[in-house]
């Protein structure tokens, strides 16, 4: 793929039901002008994103992804989205694709300042070569991120459960792994427990169990990681939920970062303590996740 266009969306409440909804859709060039000044998502990051894969023109976890847009809508007071209608737009976005891999994002932002409606758009833009992060891994350093493990049901105006557009917080945190000779992050809970990447979920391999921080409302639920859980649960392996100490990390015998573009990142070092690689799991992981799945 070497284009990048857009659709605008008409957005169509989530209860009207047609076949068709073709003509709520208005293809753009990426680089034309579309959005008023006065947006809410530019102005204040107010909206809620996903960002699916793509390999040789077929979108991945087409579901799951609408699924926690609808959540992420709920949890900000958005219009829930018409799930057929968005599917039928990722559906045109991704036949528009072409071979090799691409990433369609999805935006529900609240709409211009007084405005009616929320505004709505699907991108879609070639993924960039992820093929270093998947063979040769990553080094991760953890970053506090200030909050303790109760603090989403406590405050739930934080947001912490939803993907909103918001992510300066963690595109800064990349940046501090960075600057501390990483490349990535894996945020703590200030009472010491494990969370997530700023843009991935976490699995951690201890013999033939795997786990995975609970998604209890203060980190979002991985689609990658429920595909991945799907893939261990077929080979046999037992796969759980868990609140999950800092100090296991430099347990694990094996551990990953996931997302729906990079797919399956082995973690190569914690904090500069290296930990195993399982080379043979990844390339299966990363195989699994390349195949067309829904
Ligand atoms: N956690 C955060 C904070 C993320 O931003 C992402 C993806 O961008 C993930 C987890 C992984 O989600 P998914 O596997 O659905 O891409």
């Amino acid at each position: 793929m070497t284009r990048r266009f857009a659709l605008m969306i008409d957005p169509v409440a989530a209860d009207e039901a047609r076949s068709d909804y073709g003509d709520t859709f208005t293809m753009v060039d990426a680089a034309a002008p579309a959005l008023s000044v006065g947006e809410l998502s530019t102005q204040r990051g107010d909206g809620v994103f996903e960002s699916i894969g793509v390999v040789d023109g077929h979108a991945q976890e087409v579901v799951p992804h609408l699924e926690r847009l609808a959540h992420s809508a709920r949890l900000c007071d958005l219009p829930v989205p018409n799930p057929a209608q968005w599917s039928q737009a990722i559906g045109v976005a991704a036949a528009e694709c072409g071979e090799g891999e691409a990433v369609i994002k999805l935006i529900l932002s609240r709409g211009v300042e007084h405005g009616p409606t929320p505004t709505a758009w699907v991108t879609a833009a070639p993924a960039g070569d992820f093929t270093a992060a998947r063979v040769n891994g990553v080094r991760v350093v953890t970053l506090d991120r200030g909050y303790d493990l109760g603090v989403a049901e406590r405050a739930p105006w934080l947001l912490l459960g939803a993907k909103t557009l918001s992510y300066a917080v963690n595109m800064a945190a990349l940046r501090e792994a960075r600057r501390r000779g990483a490349d990535d992050a894996i945020f703590l809970s200030s009472d010491g427990f494990v969370l997530e990447a700023p843009t991935a979920s976490l699995i951690l391999r201890f013999g033939d169990r795997f786990v995975t921080p609970a998604p209890n409302g203060g980190i979002l639920h991985g689609t990658t990681q429920l595909s991945v859980y799907d893939h261990l649960a077929s080979r046999g392996f037992e796969v759980g939920y868990a609140q999950i100490p800092a100090s296991d990390l430099t347990r694990a015998d094996a551990a990953w970062l996931v997302s729906s573009v990079r797919l399956a990142a082995p973690i190569t070092a914690v904090d500069g303590t290296e930990i195993p690689v399982d080379a043979a799991l990844t390339a299966e992981l990363n195989a699994y996740l390349l195949s067309p799945r829904d």
